[in-house]
């Protein structure tokens, strides 16, 4: 049995980047040696990594906890095809199947925690009818899970800022009690005063000292015209690297060439972007905005909620769904899309001592692989989770 504070001594780890396996020392929630420079000391525990391949721990960036049914009864879906059908379907059936739930919260929880994720950032529904029981129910699982998987919260207007009298005040209550970041949604497509709700939004997060983290669905033109109001206004207010947009779906289908301005408008404001690649909704280039310098993570998005049966918080399995989205196929671009789900995310929740060098946190996840990219394809069972420095599973034994 791993006590909570003893040393970790992992044997025959293969590093991405070396052929031969090497030797991981980790205390005191750190790494702390890294091959040649490490043994195994009195008191470690030792485990045999068997030539595994070491990756950093996940990073979920862009998910929806609060509303999940994970562990709960089946709910068939009944929604419309729409965004706001769904919204509607949400806003008439949430209470009645339970929403918020910390008991389905935690289970999810553990669930993304055992398949290898450290870190999420969760977008937590704020409005009128629940105020901020999601946000309470979402801190209180997370603390109930502090030191397996630790949560970042978005204040989320689901349904809309200025269509939604009240909302705004409980953005600003959200991000008092510990959100992180203050969301948005199409504000021209749904709300339909996106001037009314970047202001609102923008002016909330100066003012608190938050980030942004706006979804936006609006397709084509109209979801262009909002991406360039979006870097316009993160250049207003001074805002450049503290804001994100999630899905952007309009960039997932205006030819590269035609965004042009756009991507440097977005590389410059160091604005980041989220994708899931769901269903058969456009999913963001991964390599145009690589090249670009834009930064690109990845979420799960909904799971097994009234917006969608599927999910299962597998973050492996999500980088494999955008690289092949993406039809990716080399190498080094299958790597890629790990790094949305890895190191990218990791910029987006502004994590300091990420990775997998000496010094760093111990966040790690040992999976049969020959390397990245076949990580990714096969996305097999993690064999081994390492949080804080602590054994979190262990499929070794
Ligand atoms: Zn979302």
């Amino acid at each position: 049995m791993h006590a909570e504070n003893q040393p970790l001594h992992l044997r025959n780890v293969r590093l991405p980047q070396d052929e031969e396996p090497t030797d991981i020392h980790i205390a005191d929630g750190r790494i702390r040696a890294i091959g040649g420079q490490s043994a195994p000391d009195p008191g470690d525990e030792e485990i045999d990594a068997r030539g595994a391949l070491l990756l950093p721990g996940f990073i979920d960036s862009h998910c929806h906890v609060d509303k999940t049914m994970w562990g709960g009864p089946w709910t068939a879906h009944t929604a419309g095809p729409d965004v706001a059908d769904r919204i509607a379907n949400e806003r008439e059936r949430r209470f009645d199947v339970g929403y918020p739930s910390g008991n389905r919260i935690r289970a999810l929880l553990e669930q993304m925690s055992n398949s290898g994720t450290t870190h999420i950032r969760t977008h937590t529904d704020v409005d009128p009818d629940v105020g901020l029981r999601g946000m309470e129910e979402v801190a209180a699982a997370a603390a109930a899970m502090v030191g397996r998987i630790d949560v970042q919260q978005v204040a989320f207007p689901q349904q809309g800022v200025v269509t939604r009298p009240g909302t705004a005040s409980l953005l600003r209550d959200a991000v008092e009690m510990g959100a992180t970041a203050i969301g948005g949604v199409d504000p021209a497509g749904f709300d339909d005063d996106p001037i009314g709700q970047l202001k609102a939004i923008f002016g909330l997060a100066c003012d608190l000292d938050s980030e942004i983290d706006i979804h936006l669905h609006d397709p084509g033109e109209l979801g262009m015209w909002q991406v360039k109001a979006i870097i316009d206004w993160t250049r207003r207010t001074g805002m450049e690297g503290r804001v994100t947009i999630s899905h952007a779906f309009c960039l997932g289908t205006t030819p590269a060439v035609e965004a042009a301005g756009v991507l440097d408008g977005l590389a410059e404001t160091r604005i980041s972007l989220t994708t899931a690649a769901v269903f058969s909704k456009p999913v963001l280039p991964v390599r145009t905005l690589f090249e670009a310098g834009i930064n690109l993570g990845c979420g799960s998005d909904g799971i097994r909620d009234l917006w969608s049966p599927y999910g299962n918080g597998d973050m492996l399995e999500r980088a494999m769904f955008v690289a092949y989205r993406n039809d990716l196929r080399r190498d080094e671009d299958i790597e890629l899309a790990l790094g949305a789900a890895t190191y990218n995310g990791a910029r987006i929740l502004g994590l300091e001592a990420y990775g997998l060098e000496v010094g760093c946190a111990a966040d790690m996840v040992l999976v049969p692989a020959r390397n990245l990219a076949e990580a990714v394809v096969a996305h097999p069972q993690r064999a081994l989770v390492v949080k804080n420095g602590r054994i979190i599973v262990n499929n070794f034994n």
